[in-house]
């Protein structure tokens, strides 16, 4: 008979944990098994809505995976996606944020008037490792005059403190490492 899913605790089982990957002593948080198992991924998209208590004009979705949920919660709530994106990958005038990683850095870009000064927006992704990449994105939405009302991710890597560079209304469905 076919699993039932009916909230986190349901599917967090599901997640696979890849040690080494993409490199040496990251441990990868594969979420496509919940995305692949019928009624999963529905599960975590209704959680994401539940976790939401406020208002909002726009998604903005981190590649790539944030795509995946920003896009949903964008189409549901009938709102507008914006995709931030690693560089290089947008066409036409784009605003750039470049930040430090342990070793080096990273630049992430969005299209310059995908958000209108005052937009309300909601940021998006699948994990909350350091928060560097959040931070990033956050930084991109007010450098074009949007007002970033919150995050939303599936998991957060709670060792890494990544919410303590974040601004208000931080939820992650899954804490791991508290
Ligand atoms: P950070 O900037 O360190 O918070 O990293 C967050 C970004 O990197 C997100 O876009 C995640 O998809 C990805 N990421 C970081 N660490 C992991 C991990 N352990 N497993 C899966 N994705 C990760």
């Amino acid at each position: 008979m076919a699993e039932t899913y009916r909230n986190i605790d349901d599917i967090k089982n599901l997640l696979k944990v890849v040690p080494d990957f993409p490199k040496p002593g990251i441990q990868f948080l594969d979420i496509s098994p919940v995305l692949r198992t019928p009624g999963a991924f529905r599960v975590l998209i209704q959680e994401l809505e539940r976790s939401i208590d406020f208002e909002f004009d726009k998604v903005a979705a981190i590649e790539s995976r944030g795509f995946l949920l920003g896009s949903a919660l964008a189409y549901n709530y009938h709102k507008g996606l914006v995709l931030v994106r690693k560089k290089g990958k947008l066409p036409g005038q784009t605003v750039a944020h470049t930040y430090e990683l342990e070793y080096g850095t990273d630049t992430l870009e969005m299209t310059e008037d995908a958000i209108k000064p005052g937009d309300r927006v909601l940021i998006v992704d699948d994990v909350l490792a350091t928060g560097g990449t959040a931070q990033a994105t956050q930084t991109l939405v007010e450098k074009v005059g949007g007002e970033v009302l919150g995050h939303r991710f599936f998991i957060e890597i709670a060792p890494l403190h990544g919410r303590e560079r974040l601004k208000n209304n931080i939820h992650s469905l899954i804490i791991e490492g508290a």
